[in-house]
């Protein structure tokens, strides 16, 4: 069977956030494969560990997809700090050699891993705004996605995730859990948490979903779970995600001094985009609702925002919010049809980008998780659930259609919901063995004997 048919048979999604179907991007014939093992969050660790523990399958399957997408260069991108992370990956690359792989040394920056700096890092390319790493000749895959692949070069579908359980739990660990776990038991295997009620980011702390305590315990690991970090239930996180549209106008009008360090800093802005956080910062604060502003161009940039949140966790001297505020724009354009218009230009970094990169320590400080920076994490629990409650929406695009109904046995790895005819998705296999007990948005299965 071809690579990309193996891939796309086994479900595999892009698992460094986004889920988009690994199967669409891969099919493509470009001249970079840029390997993200950047793992850029703050406290997540989960790449460093397959990068220690899985090297052999990360470097074999990245061969494989570099040949199949006929790239002339391949490189797995990485901190020049994750020192024992290279030593594994240049011992996997002896074994290779049939596709010259090469390692790339980053500096430990925040979002070192957003996917339009990676590519500026290695290729000194700027994608333009609005657009994607093949307009400039690239694509960029996760690590983690790559050891999807080689599973998927196995005939193993996608169905157990490798998570980064971190924050106030007794043992800090990796867990690997089939798809449709709950967060509840992933934090159990983590020794539980410190805090009788706590608050869960699940994912990084700087661009990842907080959940309060009621939402984290109906929680269950989805294909692009990376992180579960647990955070006393009054963390300054919880609380910044909580700040009402009202709220967040009234402090805009009254407190943003215009002093631009949002957009100085701003990660797409030092790439050369035109987006400009502190122009529609004024716009906002001037007042007038959403909708009123959308004819102002500066406001319009709010949709080629990434949402790594430097602006507002790290940047504004004044604890405001332009991500967010971004982020309702942009969700105000697409409900109005509005496309992102992109004007004709050749497109460059900014000069002193290199001065302005966030050193991920300080995004960890800025964000009050630094206590759990150092952790050491290289110990892996299996989560072994007598239940598992999986999503039929696991991915971009569309969501996947069942396949089984309430009664029927499954067997693990077996195809319980496939992706819809000629759409965007992919399908999902069962994480454990046993009997569909309910079929909604969910499939539940219960490991019966
Ligand atoms: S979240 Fe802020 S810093 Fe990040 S891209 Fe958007 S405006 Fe720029
Ligand atoms: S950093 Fe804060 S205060 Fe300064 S312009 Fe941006 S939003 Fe306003």
């Amino acid at each position: 069977m071809e690579l990309l048919e193996q891939i796309v048979r086994a479900g595999v999604v892009g698992l460094g956030g986004a889920g988009f179907p690994t199967g669409k991007k891969l099919d493509c014939r470009v001249e970079w494969l840029i390997v993200n093992g950047a793992e850029c969050e703050p406290l997540l660790r989960t790449d460093r560990y397959l990068m220690r523990h899985n090297a052999g399958r990360v470097v074999r399957a990245a061969g494989a997809v570099a040949r199949m997408v006929g790239a002339k260069h391949c490189v797995i991108a990485l901190k020049r700090a994750y020192t024992e992370e290279w030593k594994a990956l240049e011992a996997a690359l002896v074994g290779e050699g049939t596709v010259p792989i090469e390692l790339f040394p980053l500096d430990s920056f925040y979002p070192a891993g957003d996917e339009q700096v990676l590519v500026y890092e290695v290729t000194e390319r700027v994608v333009p705004p609005a657009g994607i790493p093949l307009d400039v000749g690239a694509v960029v895959s996760n690590l983690a996605t790559m050891n999807a692949i080689s599973d998927a070069m196995d005939g193993i579908p996608l169905t157990k995730k490798y998570i980064t359980v971190t924050g106030e739990v007794k043992r800090p660990t990796i867990v690997r859990a089939p798809v449709g776990t709950s967060f509840e038991e992933c934090i159990r295997l983590a020794g539980g948490s410190k805090e009788e009620r706590y608050c869960v980011i699940d994912g990084g702390p700087m661009m990842g979903k907080v959940m309060g305590y009621e939402e984290a315990r109906e929680a269950a690991v989805t294909k692009t779970t990376s992180g579960i970090i647990v955070l006393d239930e009054d963390h300054y996180l919880s609380v910044l995600s909580k700040t009402p549209v009202g709220r967040m106008k009234r402090l805009a009008s009254a407190a943003c001094i215009q002093c631009s360090y949002c957009t100085q800093l701003c990660p797409r802005n030092l790439l050369g985009h035109p987006l400009e956080p502190h122009k529609i910062m004024r716009r906002f604060a001037a007042g007038g609702d959403i909708p009123s502003l959308l004819d102002d161009p500066a406001v319009r940039q709010a949709a080629i925002c990434c949402q790594c949140g430097v602006c507002e966790q790290y940047a504004c001297p004044m604890g405001l919010t332009p991500r967010r505020i971004n982020a309702l724009i942009r969700d105000e354009m697409r409900k109005a049809g509005i496309p992102y218009e992109r004007r004709e230009a050749l497109w460059e970094a900014d000069p002193e980008r290199r001065n302005r990169k966030l050193p991920t320590k300080r995004a960890a400080a800025r964000s009050g998780v630094l206590d759990y920076y150092d952790f050491e994490i290289d110990t892996l629990a299996e989560a072994a659930p007598s239940t598992v409650r999986i999503s039929l929406r696991q991915n971009m695009g569309a969501p996947a259609q069942p396949v089984v109904q309430e009664g029927d046995r499954v067997r693990e790895g077996q195809l319980i919901a496939r992706c819809p005819e000629g759409k965007l998705g992919a399908d999902i296999h069962a994480g454990i063995g046993g009997v569909v007990t309910k079929v909604t948005d969910y499939i539940v299965i219960e490991a019966r004997g």
